[in-house]
């Protein structure tokens, strides 16, 4: 059996055209595009980077992106104060405040002053709750691409056996919320999990969101299982030349391909798939502030 790659860079510019079909459309109706806000505080040199990515592609989708540049000695009180404008801000669909924020600041805090409906990475509690109770709201982009691509290799999740290694509350927690409103039965597995070798071998669908690079090897993938790693971990990697680094997952992807029916390389796999998920929360954001139709099917 020859395994499917789940080309994440493919997915995301699907995703991404599809949205921007559909903030053309929006803008016509509303008279306005889709407005996205994000709040940088500091100089680092990573966040400038991502800042910067997410900027291109928001306008390349047909949207407005507005960057909020704030210095590193900004206090909590003055970027709570930013955000609690661009709440009010009619003008302003989706909110980001890009993390890490400088230590002195609450990021919990500041996080939490944004309006669930602004929402766009899906961080708040009230985002988290929603996401618990089976409840509208915003989820969070990396476990949302997960499951869009997951779903190209298995439409229909419903009744298929998850495991998810990881419980964090960026990723672990709320994909494992996403594949039971699919209706998967989800084990979450984590530092503490027994025998995780054996657990993950029992699963349909392995979710990996570790951090620990190759972790999970190639006898630990059930055969024909979708294997979705959302691992990015940077290796040092001299045979390419001094000072040079590689990304890999956390799942030691030659030896899984070898057995799964689906995986997703790194890089080229979930990666590319967060950033498309962000502008997708944001027409979401933008149609449900105003009221209007959208399917999410997409
Ligand atoms: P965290 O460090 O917050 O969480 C890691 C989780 O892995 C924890 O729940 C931890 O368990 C679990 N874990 C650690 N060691 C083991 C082990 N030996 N066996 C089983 N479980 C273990 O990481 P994140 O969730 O933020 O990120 C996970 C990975 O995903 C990272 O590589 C990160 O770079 C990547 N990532 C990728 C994104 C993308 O766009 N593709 C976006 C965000 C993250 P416990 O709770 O018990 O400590």
């Amino acid at each position: 059996m020859t395994v499917q790659i789940l080309d994440g860079k493919a997915t995301a510019l699907e995703v991404r055209q599809r949205v921007a079909a559909k903030a053309t459309n929006f803008a016509q109706a509303a008279d306005v595009s889709p407005g996205l806000a994000v709040v940088l505080v500091g100089q680092d040199p990573a966040s400038q980077v991502y800042v910067r990515n997410k900027h291109i592609a928001t306008e390349k989708a047909g949207m407005r992106s507005i960057i909020h540049r704030m210095s590193a000695d900004s206090t909590e009180e003055d970027v709570i104060a930013l955000v609690r404008g661009l709440n009010e801000a009619s003008a302003i669909d989706g909110i980001l405040v890009q993390l890490p924020l400088p230590a002195h600041i609450n990021e919990h805090r500041v996080i939490n002053e944004i309006h669930p409906d602004k929402d766009v990475d899906g961080l708040t509690e009230v985002n988290a709750g929603r996401l618990l109770l089976g409840k509208e709201g915003l989820a969070p982009c990396t476990p949302t691409g997960s499951i869009i691509l997951a779903k190209q290799a298995l439409p229909d999740l419903s009744g298929k056996k998850a495991v998810v290694v990881g419980r964090s509350i960026l990723v672990g927690k709320p994909l494992a919320m996403l594949l039971l409103a699919e209706n998967a039965t989800v084990i979450m597995a984590h530092s503490r999990t027994e025998d995780l070798p054996a657990v993950c071998r029992d699963a349909d669908i392995l979710c990996a969101a570790v951090g620990r690079p190759e972790m999970i090897k190639g006898d630990w993938v059930k055969p024909g299982a979708v294997v979705i790693d959302v691992g990015i971990n940077r290796l040092e990697a001299p045979e390419l030349g001094e000072g040079k680094t590689r990304l890999v997952g956390d799942v030691d992807y030659d030896a899984a391909a070898k057995v799964a029916g689906a995986i997703t390389p790194v890089p080229g796999g979930v990666g590319p798939m967060t950033i498309a998920c962000l502008l997708r929360n944001t027409l979401i954001a933008a149609h449900r502030r105003r009221g209007m139709a959208l399917d999410t099917d997409f």
